[in-house]
């Protein structure tokens, strides 16, 4: 490459200790999706400052820099999240949350420093570098599908974008680990709501009655196994219950019971099977007594692709960065991520950056009130995107 990867990490060295500022900055000021307005406007100033093109208001609070090499190429986008999570934060820190229930209990936080401080590391070689680099910051990762509102207001097009890479610090991989899959990588995950209705009456005399509660027990018991049964043997998939309420007394035959739940898979070819053989199960198992059912289902995220040719080129940049050995081929995950919308219109990566402690007592799992991320992660992840970028603007 005409950029090596030692003048890459020479310069991140240097920026580490104003990225780690940055995130402890964005730590101690945390705002919930749609409401990132002070971590907008810290990041267009910055961006500003660099001398990039800013663009501010996508998806509400999302922001666009984008810089200019010396010569015309392809566009490598390179996507941060923004949002923080509604949790009442436990750590003892200096920069720990001045907004009481709010948190950065996820990473996003170091995602935006470290995108940052690849805006600023890659300007200072932009004389060097072809095409242009689109420093993306997204609003609402946490269920909101902030990616969904930004796709809708124009970031893929003018300039068109070529490729994307994301990443995420993850606890569950220790530090100085990196970890990816080629293909479906993060699972789709959509949420529903089953309004089981039957008949009120006496619980003395409940003949005429038809009993909610007793019809939503059978749901819960056998929603699994029926969608289960129905899909091609290993298809990769979840349903889960998490809510039930129902009835209104102890002497009361109830006569509403409201499920809800998630639905994840790894498969897009069965995805769309499974809303329709729960369908299939409620009216087998319900309607035959009389009651009757409603189902809302939402779409939500759709499942997380990996492109090979971009895993690759990440694969062989960690090689790099953190040694052959260190770079994990993950295995599917159940959770989800919004990068998913980007990644089914335009090929791209997104990978993991182990921010895992070497003390077990300081692993503590995403969400959680005492999360905390190892910061020596903020330099991987920072040699990571500007690596990358550099070899994609160069070798595609
Ligand atoms: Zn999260
Ligand atoms: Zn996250």
């Amino acid at each position: 490459m005409k950029i090596s990867y030692a003048a890459i990490d020479e310069r991140a060295s240097g920026l580490i200790n104003e990225v780690i500022r940055l995130r402890r900055d964005f730590h101690e000021h945390p705002e919930l999706g749609f409401e990132e307005r002070r971590t907008s406007s810290v990041i267009a100033r910055y961006l500003a400052d660099l001398g990039l093109e800013v663009k501010t208001g996508l998806a509400r609070t999302g922001v666009v820099g984008l810089m200019a090499g010396s010569g015309p190429g392809k566009t490598l986008m390179l996507r941060a999240d923004m949002d923080a999570l509604p949790v009442q934060e436990l750590n003892e820190l200096d920069y720990r949350s001045s907004t009481p229930g709010v948190m950065h209990a996820c990473g996003h936080d170091g995602h935006m420093a470290i995108l940052l401080g690849a805006a600023k590391l890659l300007a200072s070689l932009k004389t060097s570098l072809n095409g242009q680099v689109m420093f993306v910051f997204q609003p609402a990762e946490e269920n909101l599908g902030g990616a969904r509102f930004m796709i809708e207001d124009g970031l893929l097009e003018n300039p068109h974008v070529d490729a994307a890479l994301g990443l995420h610090l993850i606890s569950i991989l220790p530090y100085g680990y990196i970890g990816t899959r080629k293909g479906p990588f993060m699972a789709a995950m959509d949420t529903f709501t089953i309004r089981i209705h039957g008949r009120g009456g006496h619980s003395a005399m409940p003949g005429g009655s038809i009993d909610a509660i007793a019809l939503s027990a059978g749901v819960v018991s056998g929603l699994n196994d029926h969608v289960r049964n129905g899909l091609p043997a290993g298809s990769r998939f979840l349903v889960n219950i998490g809510t039930i309420r129902g009835g209104t007394a102890h002497n009361i035959v109830a006569d509403l019971v409201e499920l809800e739940g998630t639905v994840r898979c790894l498969d897009e070819a069965v995805h769309p099977m499974i809303k329709v053989l729960m369908e299939g199960f409620l009216s087998g198992h319900i309607t035959p007594g009389g009651g009757g059912f409603e189902l809302a289902y939402q779409e939500g995220y759709p499942t997380t692709v990996n492109d090979t040719a971009m895993t690759d080129l990440v694969c062989r940049v960690a090689g790099h960065v953190v040694g052959p050995d260190k770079v994990i081929e993950m295995p599917p995950s159940m959770a989800s991520e919004d990068m998913s919308f980007y990644l089914q219109r335009v090929p791209g990566c997104y990978f993991f950056v182990g921010a895992g402690s070497d003390d077990a007592a300081l692993n503590i799992p995403h969400h959680n009130p005492r999360f905390t991320v190892d910061e020596r992660a903020l330099e991987t992840g920072l040699r990571m995107l500007c690596s990358a970028a550099a070899v994609f603007l160069e070798t595609t």
